[in-house]
């Protein structure tokens, strides 16, 4: 009789643009099962793409779509190219509408126009010649890695690729002949400390060979966040421990210090009868502006410039229930100080409330009333600011309060944004230690761990560089399906 050898089983914790180019390659390779589980509504973490249902004037509900994460990648790796460029579009089409807004004044500079290299700006967009064309997912950001799942699962008939969404991986756990027994929940985000970890002995999700973790804060952050994978650091104590201190772990703060945060607000004005002044004002000359000079903004972006018709399947469709019919959409992503500063005050976390001499801390979910009013008016309040002294908005734009008034104006903490590169030269040591850790949990514990930080340190030996963090984050993901790959061959 012949027995046929089951096939490896690998469980993906996370399902952004790490953890799904790693499920692509897995699952396409045929060689292994592969299950990936994301915490968010739907996959693409922070390349994902909002539909927010907001009520109309006449009582329906209207979608406005945002690209309320990523807002663009390069491409110079032919191996990203391909998982990716079927999935994307050339933006901006027209590039004198991406320009340079200086916040002390000036017309907006189209930034194709400048010969600086413009080093520094947000990720790295106007550095023209090391990565002339940008690009953006067809059907807004979060298609990027729903593009990549799709091909997985079509090229496999669904038999190698299983995907839960809204899906927390609460815990972890070894068992004697090897397998990681896993547990979680259904519990959304932005859920607190004590919800957290009341669930964290969910119900089983599976018991799989190997384990790859597609997330920093899953593989490192203290149980109080609910983000962390219970049981993987004292399963992997020298892992965890080396890279908590890479990554720049501060107890006293309870933060990373190389992970950087950013605030995206989204704005959207009614187009409606006697409001066209507002569309007007804030119908800028541009498509999306690099700012420089603002303690406040970095980045502006109109959406309605961007391709976001895909997701209905005809270039757009955002355009029609967006735009054209009442509302004209902004994004705005702060400097990584303004979110500092808002984070001093409100914080990720609090001191512990739990029993007194208790570890840990309470996580703060970043409800609406945390937001409040306040890092989003600060946001659009510095962008009308740029937009007047500018010149942008055109002559006697000076507006009636009433007119200006919003449709909508959220805000989203990204307390994790991404991960500040080393100055050149430091972190050796850090560096190789947590390199040789890393490599002993994937041998001994067949525990992989993969994300754009993976690269940003400077693990995979090229120069860390933010211009190319999306790609970072796929070929992180790519390498670490081919490490497990090539185990399971063995
Ligand atoms: C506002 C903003 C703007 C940006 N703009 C750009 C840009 O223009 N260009 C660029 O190249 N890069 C940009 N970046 C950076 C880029 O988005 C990231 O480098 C990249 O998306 C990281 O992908 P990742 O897979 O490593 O991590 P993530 O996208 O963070 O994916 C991790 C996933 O793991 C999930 N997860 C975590 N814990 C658990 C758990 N316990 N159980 C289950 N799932 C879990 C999370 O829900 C998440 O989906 C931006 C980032 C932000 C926040």
């Amino acid at each position: 009789m012949v027995v046929a050898r089951l096939r490896r089983s690998v469980a993906i914790v996370g399902g952004g643009v790490s953890g799904c180019s790693a499920a692509h390659r897995l699952a396409t390779s045929g060689a292994v099962d592969v299950t990936l589980f994301d915490w968010g509504r739907a996959v693409g973490g922070r390349t994902s793409h909002r539909l927010r249902p907001e009520p109309a004037a006449d009582g329906s509900d209207v979608s406005l779509q945002f690209d309320h994460g990523a807002q663009f990648f390069h491409v110079d790796d032919p191996t990203f190219g391909a998982l990716v460029l079927p999935h994307a579009e050339r933006w901006p089409t027209d590039a004198s509408r991406l320009v340079l807004l200086d916040a002390a004044g000036g017309p907006p500079v189209p930034l194709a126009q400048r010969s600086d290299g413009a080093g520094g700006l947000f990720f790295g967009v106007g550095r023209t010649e090391l990565a002339p064309v940008r690009y953006v997912a067809r059907g807004g950001m979060g298609a990027l890695v729903r593009g990549m799942l799709n091909a997985a699962y079509h090229s496999t008939d669904g038999l190698a690729l299983r995907v839960y969404e809204g899906s927390r991986v609460a815990s972890c756990e070894r068992l004697p002949d090897g397998r990681w027994r896993l547990r979680g929940d259904g519990l959304g985000h932005e859920q607190s400390t004590a919800d957290a970890l009341a669930k964290s002995e969910g119900r089983l999700l599976g018991e799989f060979d190997e384990l790859l973790v597609a997330d920093h804060m899953a593989a490192a952050m203290p149980d109080w966040h609910p983000c962390c994978l219970r049981g993987l650091a004292d399963a992997t104590p020298r892992a965890s421990a080396a890279l908590r201190a890479s990554l720049g772990w501060d107890e006293g703060v309870r933060r990373f210090s190389k992970i950087r945060p950013l605030f995206t607000c989204m704005v959207a004005f009614a187009r409606e009868a006697g409001a066209d002044c507002a569309v007007e004002a804030h119908d800028a000359p541009f498509d999306a502006a690099a700012i420089v000079g603002s303690d406040v903004l970095q980045w502006a972006c109109a959406q309605r410039a961007r391709p976001h018709g895909g997701a209905r399947g005809a270039r757009g469709a955002g355009e029609a229930e967006g735009d054209a019919l009442r509302a004209h959409r902004w994004v705005l992503v702060s400097t990584a100080e303004f979110a500092d500063k808002c984070l001093s005050g409100e914080g990720l976390s609090r001191a512990p409330a739990r029993a007194a001499g208790a570890a840990g801390a309470e996580y703060v979910p970043q409800t609406d009333g945390y937001l409040r009013a306040d890092p989003a008016a600060a946001m659009l309040c510095e962008f009308e600011r740029i937009l007047a002294r500018s010149g942008a908005r055109g002559e006697g734009a000076a507006l009636a309060p009433a007119a200006r008034t919003p449709l909508l104006v959220k805000c989203q903490r990204w307390g994790a944004a991404y991960c500040a590169p080393d100055p050149p030269g430091d972190g050796g040591a850090a560096r190789a230690e947590l390199a040789a850790a890393l490599c002993e949990a994937e041998e001994n514990m067949s525990v992989t761990l993969c994300g754009d930080y993976v690269s940003m340190l400077g693990l995979d030996g090229s120069a860390p560089d933010d211009a190319f963090a999306i790609q970072r984050a796929a070929l992180s993901g790519i390498r670490a399906a081919e490490r497990i790959l090539a185990r399971a061959a063995a």
